[in-house]
């Protein structure tokens, strides 16, 4: 087997097409250079380069590469065996890129995030294996050793205690740090602080230069059984280099200091290109590996028995060609030096007394099991009585509480029922956590919300048949023609109707009133139509101050308006829902009104048409008259007329009132509209300043503060402190939803953040007390912004 080499290619817009050209593939790669004299004509002499590798990665996203270059390697190395991966070339070609990535980005993380991340996964999955995972990060600079998770003060200094030394187990570093990690955050937090202070130290102190050291960043893991008994373990480690600049001396043309610099990696360099010649003549008995610190850290990393991946990475301009061809060259050398995996030699745990006293009582009770299954003494094919069961209920939680060791095995039914056992008690516990969950959120209890739907919906179903009803009865079959003149009796109800800013002053708020606010809305639109239902709070509902206290993601609107309407909006709440159910009762009433007004107009044309038919009858049969000459009225006719009469009135009066009803129907609407609003838009104030606000902007926002809610719109409140903990939550909340798997590496680049904005801003303060004239308005203002941390 031989070492892997990979091209990784550096997205351009000017790719220098004429002259690299990428094999079909996807494996070879040629280079073109047309030599010209200098200030001469072109001189048509071409030369050609063809270079086949085992890959090439162009256009390739992080992912793809970390899936080609390294994901085999990794597991490999759950297994037993050592990996490296190496990443070589000019400055800015990207090997920073690839080995460690966008350190803000979780899409572009690169190849060590990935690593850890694949590996704490693989842990969580094992079973019967226990994962433990440390890691180290040292950096190689001008032959000196610089420990980059050394504790405190040492951090990125250069450290003459650490030296390379050969061990009986193989090369290490003496004095490096070597930190165990339990998770994936861990880990990541302490690689996002070596960078960060790898960068500040690059930037002020040392003026140290990333593109002339190398880094190497080694993650150690050991694998062992969960079980005493088996005492094998597994050692590996993964050494992923990220190697200096490749660039030539000749060409930087630099000088002094940086001169020296640029030597120093230039040797160091060559000594790892002469090494890999070395490694690949199968004839060399001698391998330099002592030559250069470099080197001699990696001589247990290269070839040999580990898997090896080298990653070029080259630029794909015209400008960088003939650096692009060097590298190219340095690829094709390490694919030919040859690999041999094995996976190195387990070691085993000194077996312990007690481990093996528990190995020899479990085989001694497998054996009374199966003399006793044998003699069938045990077994019974009866259903289990009440006691039985009750026996093996009370062996279960025993068990749990760890009062009995094991619960033996005696037959199959009472296998079956400590499993039915297992069952209840696990059903009962998710239960439990969901009603402890619930309340914690202030959700709405599972039972008591699906009752108080169901009785929303009843309700709701009468309702809006009622409504519908109403409607017909006023619109489909409009009464007859007004009579001018009808008296003017409106019922009045006892109920006062409430009117809007009976509660807390209104603040005058810049709120965009007519911003929809999808959920909340429905939600009341739902209750609108149960509002019959009392108003007894339910007492499940946790307080606000929950929220506050603890710091965390706030609650989805939906959640957060339930709670709002049962503080801080109880009273507007209240108000919401007392004149939505006056608006009801008067459209019923006006319902039941309109319904009478029709009824009467059919019994009056029924009158009308028997008067009718009494006045023809009469005048067939010929009309009496008194001894005044009056016509006589008959009896029958007489109570036809005053009946008509009678419901003429009733008709009057009755449209009369549906007149005022729909005036108040009006008036009582728009007060419901405009509590509706009210409750909305004094609902989104309060989610913002109990969720969305900084602690500290919220502190000053509390009476005694400097800002009166209100005042200011909330969305300028926001961004008083934008500072990159927002900037990352926000990202977080972006991200989170397709990528589940970056929480860990937001929260340790958020801690990275935090302790580094910490420790400036102390620093600021300490320049400040020494100088203290100078505390300007906007150091205090920043302030605010580190004080929370502490
Ligand atoms: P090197 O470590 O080789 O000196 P870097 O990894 O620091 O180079 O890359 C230099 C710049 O180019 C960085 O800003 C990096 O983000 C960017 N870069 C490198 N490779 C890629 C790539 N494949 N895709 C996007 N940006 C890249
Ligand atoms: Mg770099």
């Amino acid at each position: 087997k031989r070492v892997q080499a990979f091209v990784r290619v550096k997205p351009t817009a000017h790719f220098a097409q004429d002259m690299i050209k990428l094999g079909s593939d996807n494996k070879s790669i040629d280079i073109y250079i047309r030599k010209s004299p200098r200030g001469g004509a072109v001189n048509n002499s071409q030369t050609d380069w063809s270079f086949k590798l085992d890959g090439l990665l162009h256009n390739t996203s992080q992912e793809m590469v970390y899936e080609t270059v390294a994901k085999d390697l990794v597991s490999k190395a759950l297994q037993g065996y050592n990996g490296t991966i190496m990443c070589y070339g000019q400055t800015g070609a990207g090997k920073t890129y690839t080995m460690t990535g966008a350190t803000s980005d979780y899409r572009r993380r690169g190849i060590i995030p990935r690593a850890i991340q694949q590996i704490f996964k693989a842990a969580a999955e094992f079973l019967n294996v226990l994962v433990t995972v440390r890691i180290s990060y040292l950096e190689i600079y001008n032959e000196a050793l610089f420990d980059l998770l050394a504790p405190g003060l040492a951090r990125g200094c250069r450290d003459t205690q650490l030296a390379v030394r050969d061990g009986p187990q193989g090369v290490y570093v003496k004095g490096l740090s070597i930190h165990p990690v339990n998770h994936e955050e861990e880990a990541l937090h302490l690689l996002f602080e070596a960078g960060e202070t790898n960068r500040v130290i690059g930037e002020h102190t040392l003026n140290k230069n990333s593109s002339r050291s190398h880094c190497i960043f080694t993650l150690y893991i050991e694998c062992r059984s969960r079980d005493y008994t088996n005492l094998k373990c597994l050692k590996s480690k993964i050494t992923l280099i990220d190697l200096a600049g490749s660039e030539r001396l000749s060409k930087t043309g630099s000088e002094g200091q940086v001169r020296v610099e640029a030597s120093y990696i230039n040797k160091s360099l060559s000594f790892l290109e002469q090494l890999v010649i070395a490694l690949a003549d199968p004839k060399r008995e001698h391998i330099p590996f002592r030559q250069s610190k470099l080197t001699h850290v990696l001589k247990d990393s290269l070839g040999g028995n580990c898997n090896t991946v080298l990653v070029t990475n080259i630029y794909g301009e015209a400008a960088h060609v003939e650096e692009t061809l060097s590298s190219l060259r340095f690829a094709t050398r390490m694919n030919w030096v040859t690999a041999e995996p094995v996976p190195n030699e387990p070691f085993y745990r000194e077996a312990s007394v007690k481990a093996l006293e528990e190995e020899i009582q479990l085989l001694k009770r497998e054996l009374f099991m199966q003399n006793h299954l044998v003699n069938h003494s045990f077994m019974s094919y009866k259903p289990l009585t009440t006691a039985q069961r009750e026996e093996i209920r009370s062996q279960v939680q025993k068990y749990l509480r760890g009062v009995i060791k094991e619960i033996d095995i005696v037959n199959v039914r009472q296998i079956q029922e400590v499993f039915r056992q297992f069952k209840v008690i696990v059903s009962q516990q998710e239960e439990e956590v969901e009603y402890r969950l619930r309340s914690k959120y202030g959700l709405r209890h599972r039972d008591s919300a699906a009752k108080s739907d169901s009785e929303a919906e009843s309700i709701d179903g009468d309702e809006d048949s009622e409504q519908e009803e109403d409607e017909e009865a006023q619109e489909g079959s409009p009464p007859v023609s007004p009579i001018p003149g009808g008296k003017k009796e409106a019922k009045k109800g006892d109920e006062q109707l409430v009117k809007e800013g009976g509660g807390s002053p209104p603040p005058e708020t810049g709120q965009d009133e007519s911003s929809p606010l999808k959920s909340p809305t429905k939600d009341l639109d739902e209750e609108e139509e149960g509002c019959h239902q009392d108003s007894d709070e339910e007492a499940s509902i946790s307080s606000s101050e929950e929220y506050s206290q603890k710091p965390r993601s706030p609650p989805s609107k939906q959640e957060a308006f339930e709670l709002f309407k049962k503080e801080a909006g109880r009273e507007i709440h209240r108000i919401f829902r007392e004149n939505k159910r006056i608006l009801i009762s008067r459209k019923k009433r006006s319902h039941s009104v309109a319904h009478m007004i029709n009824h009467n107009k059919q019994r009056m044309e029924r009158v009308t048409e028997a008067l009718e038919a009494q006045k023809r009858k009469q005048r067939q049969e010929g009309e009496f008259m008194d001894e005044k000459g009056r016509v006589i009225i008959n009896e029958k006719e007489l109570s036809l007329i005053l009946k008509l009469k009678e419901l003429k009135e009733e008709h009057r009066a009755g449209f009369a009132e549906l007149q005022d009803l729909k005036a108040e129907i009006q008036y009582c609407q728009q007060l419901v509209d405009k509590c509706r609003k009210r409750l909305i838009s004094e609902f989104e104030i309060w989610y913002n300043e109990s969720f969305l606000i900084p602690e500290h902007v919220r502190e000053a926002l509390q009476p005694g503060g400097n800002i009166r809610p209100g005042m200011i719109p909330t969305n300028r409140v926001m961004c008083l402190d934008e500072d990159e903990q927002d900037r990352f939550e926000r990202m977080q909340e972006t991200v989170l939803p397709e990528c589940p798997g970056s929480v860990s590496f937001y929260r340790a680049r958020m801690k990275t953040d935090q302790k580094h904005t910490f420790n400036r801003t102390m620093a600021a303060l300490r320049k400040m007390r020494r100088k203290p004239g100078l505390v300007t308005a906007a150091g205090k203002k920043k302030a605010l912004s580190f004080l929370p941390i502490t």
